[in-house]
């Protein structure tokens, strides 16, 4: 009999995603499934008649939160603190099963801190998926050293100050989260690196190439096993775990466009603007005359319920727009029609970029979202930053920049040769499937 796998990822679907291609990489070497999920963004399980789920009920917790960001530090934090009473009878059901395999380990994500606890009274080993980089680790560990030294709220004269333990991160890329929520986030890293000391060890979506550093840095302070297996969605077929309907017609549309020519807009899940902010990105996409697909998702225009495009913008992008609620965004990247991508920069959307060799324009809001930028700038020279007040005049500048300027050319160049490294590490002696067999290898020892 071989073993079965417990995953619980955190339901957000960037969250979601690798925590499925995790749990496909592992079916695909013969371990069997079990997904853990909430009523709050359930996972469709007809999608994966293989895996059994089992449906955790969080409607009373859920219910008490907006979905907006600003709430989704509470939620979790609240998700984490119900943790007993909510998983543990889940949990055990699913351990006492005697018709199934026995359990090899459970895969947590990281924000799932009081999980840890949890399994580990019930005797069962875990690992930590880290959905976002491994240099995110680092910042969680800094951000309660730099908020109990008082340098976090960070002051407005502080915000272009470098964070000298995060080069290069300025005091305004640290983690945020809306405005004043940063005893939150504070007690959400403490518990969370804690937590994942007692671990067995962290899996994180990323590749050796773009991010040894910040692993070797990282396990100087939590010595645990690291296995670096990403990018996860190239170990795997496309992701079938998207919580909203893809619009494939955009691929059609693409289909029309010539090679490197569209933009693709697209701010993931969770990001949402304001209306002003709405109409000067409609104008500056409009105005930089260059052809784009923009992905206006539902909910996402603060204040508006429905999303009105404003008056004249079809007229005016006729034949050279494709406005969808939602796209196949791995594919959208990966066709030869797209030549740079607009993007919040969250961590997979990222790693989907960089996989297709595709140059950003980077406009993070919130999370990890600022200190990702600052690497896809800074680091890897891949990108551009949008910075400053969202005006249509800056966008189009930026749009000409990245798809018409010499500056865009050296970019892409550098891109480029990104994207070789990215196919590298996913080649059967690249570092990930190395880091793949090693991670199989530990598992069977548990
Ligand atoms: N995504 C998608 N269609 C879209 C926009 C995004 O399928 O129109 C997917 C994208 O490929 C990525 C995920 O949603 O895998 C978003 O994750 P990310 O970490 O980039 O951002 P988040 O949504 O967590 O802010």
């Amino acid at each position: 009999m071989g073993k079965r796998v417990l995953l619980f990822p955190l339901p957000y679907q960037g969250h979601i995603n690798p925590m499925l291609e995790v749990a496909a990489i592992l079916h695909s070497r013969g371990f069997s499934i079990t997904i853990f999920h909430t009523n709050y963004n359930s996972i469709d399980s007809t999608k994966y008649p293989s895996y059994r789920f089992v449906l955790v009920d969080d409607q009373e917790i859920s219910s008490r939160f907006r979905p907006a960001v600003e709430d989704s530090l509470h939620r979790l934090i609240a998700w984490n603190n119900s943790c007993e009473q909510l998983f543990h009878d889940c949990l055990t059901s699913v351990l006492s099963d005697k018709c199934e395999e026995p359990v090899a380990c459970l895969i947590r994500d990281t924000h799932w801190y009081n999980l840890e606890y949890l399994a580990n009274r019930l005797g069962v080993p875990t690992l930590v998926l880290r959905t976002g980089s491994a240099a995110t680790l680092n910042w969680f560990l800094a951000f309660p050293r730099l908020f109990e030294k008082g340098l976090i709220p960070v002051k407005e004269s502080q915000l272009d100050m470098p964070v000298v333990e995060l080069e290069p991160l300025r005091m305004r890329d640290l983690p945020a989260v809306g405005n004043c929520r940063h005893q939150l986030l504070h007690n959400l890293f403490t518990h969370g690196m804690e937590a994942i000391r007692a671990s067995s060890g962290v899996i994180i979506n990323t590749f050796d190439a773009i991010d040894h550093k910040d692993v070797e840095k990282f396990q100087k302070e939590i010595p645990v096993a690291v296995f670096c297996i990403g990018p996860l969605h190239k170990f795997t077929p496309p992701a079938s775990s998207s919580l909203l309907d893809q619009d494939y017609s955009c691929l059609e549309w693409l289909e029309t466009q010539a090679p490197s020519s569209v933009l693709y807009v697209s701010f993931g899940s969770l990001a949402c603007m304001n209306y002003e902010e709405f109409v000067e990105t409609a104008w500056g996409l409009a105005n930089s005359g260059q052809p784009f697909i923009w992905v206006v998702r539902p909910g996402s225009i603060l204040g508006k319920d429905e999303v009105d495009l404003p008056e004249g913008f079809t007229e005016a992008t006729r034949g050279n727009s494709k406005v969808v609620s939602w796209a196949p965004q791995q594919e959208v990247l990966a066709h030869t029609a797209v030549g740079a991508f607009w993007t919040h920069n969250g961590w997979n959307s990222t790693l989907e970029a960089i996989c297709e060799g595709v140059p950003m324009i980077c406009r993070p809001l919130f999370a990890d979202q600022m200190g990702n930028a600052r690497y896809v700038t800074h680091v890897w020279k891949v990108g551009i930053e949008l910075e400053g007040k969202l005006e249509r005049g800056k966008i189009e500048n930026a749009i000409k920049r990245l798809m018409k300027d010499e500056e865009g050319a050296e970019i892409s160049q550098r891109m480029r040769a990104l994207k070789n490294e990215a196919s590298c590490c996913i080649k059967s002696d690249g570092s990930s499937s190395i880091s793949i067999d090693k991670l199989i290898h530990f598992m069977s020892s548990f």
